[in-house]
């Protein structure tokens, strides 16, 4: 392909608008540009990587029996309704009227349409397990569409479906995914980890994310330096770890320490100053965080009616909230933090604490319809005393607070975020590590959730009719692509991996007004691509070696081939390697044996570094 010919228009300068090195690099390759906020054309740079790995998709799911098949973009709110997500989704949903006034959707994802295709066509349990897949393009009106194709609104997803008869054979399925996921971002060549990820609250359902490991990503990985448990910091279980011994309990003193304009908690810490204290070590104090959660109690026109609950979450002071872990242990649809918490406790923030004071809303509520208010407490305070918290008074704290005595029905549970240097409590010897990633896949056991729903059942071997036991597995492809570069790049430019290098080999033809050298690397290109190689002719006239240079590694194609006159007078030609800069010099005859040992080897280190 000559580059003359081909769409490419590469950018010295850094977009003003690209936060992210793989999003500054697509854009200034010419690989992608901004069409809309999170909406990217895809020129053709970029849609032959994402072909590459499409087809490394297609080829690793057929190998499990997967099926492709395609589903449509726009979906009718029916099937939404039916399955209970038309009034659980949020914004991301974008929604649309057809003429005739009737409801739509665009697809954030594709559950509701493929239970309706499998209750409509399998029947049997003979028919089972089944597997389909589609690559098509999703829609999430996501709030904060960023880093290019890493969080757009609209991006590609390969999506896959399984059914089951039953959870043994739900499980099965989904290993055979999860195997299929670390074959298919191994042969990437990337450093890629599987971890535990939040299922939400959803009996029976399990799942696992695949993540790039980038210091970019947007999700904190933390992994035992032990055993194999890794998993995403919003799930990580935190150690059991044991109160600390303060003493014999004393009573609750009542805004004991004063610390007027101080509302950091370790500033506060230092400043607990009394004729025995001088400041208190931090895990002897504790914080509130005091939220508003929502739990469905029924079911109405709309789809579901909501209750209320107030919910203190008390923690020590050095600990904090983990928010996944609250939401699951309350079974809460949404939880935020209480909009109006100080009018509810009739504290000022920075002195908020768990203890109702009298004449407060709070106080209220406890003594009229106590259920409606929960008092969650981090296990690491469970048997605690002698703490300080917030007073619930302007610049006050207590001190001598006991939360099994001193708050109403505490719930002990694990409510913090787990730390990096935390020991691990899988095997209890080896010690958390933090990493961050880009969460690139999903694999998830779903149940009966939707085969429930929707009514999507089979007959077993006894006439019996059983709900199908499902699994769906995405997979984001430009996110994939994106994160590929965010491992592999330098200051110059992109450092390809060779699966999904838009060309394998940038033959620059660097005097190209020499009719000597312009043949020479008209041969080279045909017999490359003779030899079934991807080649980029960069033809280009009027350009220096120095420019062309620039560009070759900005595009980053894993082998650069350079022909110029100088070479060609002591009848050599010189081949680079993006990865490693060496150069080698040889006979321009020689040139597709030379490419063939060089992709041996890097193919060679790839699979080295694969997944580690
Ligand atoms: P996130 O937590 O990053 O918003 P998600 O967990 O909501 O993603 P899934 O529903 O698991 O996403 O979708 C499967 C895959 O699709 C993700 O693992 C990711 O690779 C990709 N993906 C999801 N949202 C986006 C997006 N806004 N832009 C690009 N890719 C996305
Ligand atoms: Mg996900």
């Amino acid at each position: 392909m000559k580059q003359t010919k081909m769409l490419i228009h590469t950018l010295r300068e850094v977009p003003r608008d690209a936060d992210v090195i793989s999003q500054q690099l697509m854009m200034r390759a010419g690989m992608i540009q901004k069409l809309a906020a999170g909406i990217y054309d895809y020129l053709p740079l970029a849609f032959r990587s994402i072909r590459k790995f499409e087809e490394i998709l297609r080829e690793e799911l057929a190998k499990d029996g997967c099926q492709e098949l395609l589903m449509p973009t726009v979906q009718p709110a029916e099937l939404w309704q039916e399955s209970g997500r038309w009034s659980f989704y949020g914004k991301e949903l974008l929604r649309l009227k057809d003429r005739k006034d009737a409801d739509f959707c665009l697809g954030p994802t594709h559950e509701e349409v493929i239970t309706d295709i499998v209750r409509r066509n399998v029947s049997s349990y003979k028919q089972l397990p089944m597997n389909l897949f589609q690559i098509q393009t999703k829609f999430r009106d996501e709030i904060r569409p960023r880093f290019g194709l890493m969080r757009g609104r609209e991006f590609i997803m390969k999506d896959a479906y399984s059914f089951d008869v039953d959870d043994a054979a739900a499980d099965k399925s989904y290993w055979a995914m999860y195997n299929c996921y670390s074959r298919i971002f191994a042969r990437l060549g990337v450093k890629f980890r599987p971890v535990e990820a939040d299922s939400g609250a959803i009996g029976g359902s399990f799942t696992h994310e695949f993540h790039v490991l980038a210091g970019s990503g947007e999700d904190a990985i933390l992994s035992c330096d032990h055993c194999d448990y890794t998993s995403n910091a919003e799930k990580t279980e935190a150690p059991r770890i044991p109160p600390v011994d303060h003493g014999p309990a004393m009573a609750l003193k009542p805004a004991h320490f004063k610390t007027p304009g101080i509302f950091a908690m370790a500033e506060q810490a230092v400043a607990f100053v009394d004729g025995e204290h001088n400041g208190m070590p931090l895990h002897q104090t504790s914080k509130v965080y005091w939220m508003d959660a929502d739990l469905v109690v029924g079911k109405d026109a709309d789809g579901h009616v909501t209750r209320r609950l107030a919910v203190a979450v008390t923690l020590r002071g050095d600990h904090e909230m983990n928010p996944v872990k609250v939401k699951n242990a309350l079974g809460a649809v949404v939880l935020q933090p209480m909009a109006d918490a100080e009018d509810f406790t009739g504290s000022v923030s920075g002195f908020l604490g768990p203890v109702a004071r009298a004449g407060t809303r709070q106080w209220e509520l406890e003594h009229s319809h106590p259920d409606a208010v929960v008092h969650l407490v981090d296990k690491a305070l469970e048997g605690a005393n002698n703490l300080t918290c917030g007073a619930n008074v302007v610049d006050g704290h207590h001190f001598g607070f006991d939360p099994g005595r001193d708050l109403p029905s505490p719930r002990y549970l694990d409510v913090r975020m787990a730390q990096e240097g935390d020991l691990c409590p899988r095997c209890g010897q080896g010690h958390y590590q933090a990493f961050r990633g880009i969460e690139v896949g999903q694999v998830f056991k779903l149940g009966t959730k939707y085969s429930k729903a929707m009514n999507c059942v089979y007959l077993d071997e006894h006439g019996k009719e059983n709900p199908m036991v499902m699994g769906c597995y995405g997979i984001g492809v430009g996110r994939t692509v994106a994160a590929a570069i965010e491992q592999n790049y330098d200051a110059d430019g992109i450092i390809w991996p060779w699966p999904i290098a838009p060309y394998q080999v940038h033959l620059l033809d660097l005097d190209p007004g020499n009719a000597e050298v312009r043949a020479v690397a008209e041969r080279m290109e045909k017999e490359l691509e003779a030899g079934g190689f991807e080649v980029l002719h960069d033809d280009r006239e009027g350009l220096s070696p120095g420019a062309k240079f620039k560009d070759a590694d900005l595009l980053g194609f894993p082998l650069r081939a350079m022909v110029g006159s100088r070479g060609l007078k002591e009848g050599l030609v010189e081949l680079r390697d993006r990865r490693s800069k060496e150069v080698v010099k040889f006979k321009p005859e020689e040139i597709v044996a030379q490419v063939a040992a060089a992709r041996d080897r890097i193919m060679r280190e790839l699979d080295a570094q694969g997944g580690r």
